[in-house]
């Protein structure tokens, strides 16, 4: 059975007068498994809740296979949720707790045990099958409860930090688990979490929250590659996005503080109705992420600060007048403190963005040379 096609329409929620959700629009192909990401607050537990039927819209509608269910209660929407802290039945079996949900659909008693058994084992648990959940650790809960999720194959599976609890490790491995059995089951998949290399890892797309908004959606290479703000921009990637504040001056750009001029080729014409960024005393925002930073020898000199070995590679807090940047190398390479070295940025990397509402502008860059001005 192939996942539902969701849709939410102008879907919002207040608390009182405070809006968690603002009203948003977004479809969730069959089959797609789509992260909502964002920070602590920004309203994705309660648009998970929404899609679970346990927590009633303020406005707009929810739609499964074009129908809408927005007053449907969970027990109608064919859907499975875990959310962070997930409660086993303290009674049952670890093996009888996942068994459960197949033996309410009516599944005989031993085909629920075979199948909860091969879940468990799938999850690494199978030694675990006949241990009450108060003997198992909190990591270990965590995963009986997700087993229990998982066993049912249901159309869709709503997950919210599912992963939290774990160890790096564990994540690593549950992360691999539930990509393999959402690529079986084709489940229409939400997954909320706040961790962005968990969402880039997992997502077919991001839906990156901020305030009660969606501020983009999209795969992750796309929104990893070309945020569309600097507050997206700055939330994806370890560490985020550098931004360099910069103003025009005449047919290049000066970064301020550094005493840099980057020459962009592409200088973008006012009549091509980007004049405005272009001209705007408030100026604007070069962004370049860490690994666009080469350290070539060539370039604008900078001084090493500080060079943090992260095993395959190294983060070099980086240092040219007033500009802090920082730059990703391979983990072999050293930079001493102190050290200058000559920076220069690959154009590809370059994004810019106005920096009054910090939107992303559409300008591409050919060629920049990063030169001391004086
Ligand atoms: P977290 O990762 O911390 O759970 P979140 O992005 O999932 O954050 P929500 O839990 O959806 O955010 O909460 C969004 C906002 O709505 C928060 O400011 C929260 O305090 C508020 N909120 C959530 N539930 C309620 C409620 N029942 N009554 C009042 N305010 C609420």
């Amino acid at each position: 059975m192939s996942g539902v096609a969701l849709e939410f329409e102008g879907l919002g929620k207040r608390f009182g007068d405070f809006a968690a959700v603002h009203p948003l629009n977004l479809s969730v192909a069959p089959g797609e498994l789509l992260v909502l990401l964002g920070p602590s607050g920004c309203g994705k537990t309660t648009t998970l809740r929404m899609t679970a039927g346990l927590e009633f819209p303020s406005e707009g509608r929810i739609l499964f296979d074009g129908k809408d269910v927005t007053r449907k209660p969970p027990g109608e929407r064919d859907v499975a949720f875990v959310f962070q802290l997930y409660a086993l039945y303290p009674h049952m079996t670890v093996g009888e707790n996942v068994a459960f949900p197949l033996r309410t659909q009516g599944r005989s008693a031993v085909e629920a045990s075979r199948a909860a058994s091969a879940m468990l084992e799938r999850l690494g648990l199978g030694m675990l099958a006949g241990s009450k959940p108060r003997q198992l650790s909190g990591a270990d809960q965590q995963r009986a409860a997700l087993a229990r999720a998982l066993v049912r194959k249901p159309r869709a599976f709503l997950l919210d930090e599912p992963l939290n609890t774990l160890d790096s490790a564990q994540r690593e491995f549950l992360r691999e688990q539930i990509r393999e059995l959402h690529k079986e089951m084709e489940a229409t998949t939400l997954f909320v979490t706040h961790d962005q290399a968990e969402a880039l890892a997992l997502g077919d797309r991001i839906a990156v929250m901020g305030e009660g908004k969606i501020l983009q959606c999209g795969p992750p290479r796309e929104v990893y590659e070309n945020p569309n703000s600097l507050f997206v921009a700055n939330f994806l990637g370890t560490p985020g996005m550098n931004f360099l504040f910069a103003s025009r001056s005449g047919e290049a750009v000066r970064v301020q503080g550094a005493d840099w001029m980057v020459r962009v080729s592409d200088l973008p014409d006012s009549k091509a109705g980007l004049g405005e960024a272009w001209t705007n005393k408030d100026g604007l925002y070069l962004g370049i992420r860490p690994e666009h930073v080469l350290l070539t020898g060539e370039g604008a000199p900078c001084q090493v600060e500080h060079t943090e070995m992260l095993g395959a590679y190294s983060l070099v807090d980086l240092r040219a007048g007033k500009v802090r940047l920082k730059a990703r190398v391979p983990g072999g390479r050293r930079y001493r403190e102190g050290d200058t070295v000559g920076v220069s940025f690959h154009p590809s990397g370059c994004r810019w963005f106005d920096a009054v509402e910090g939107n992303a502008l559409p300008w591409h860059t050919q060629e920049v040379k990063c030169t001391p001005s004086r």
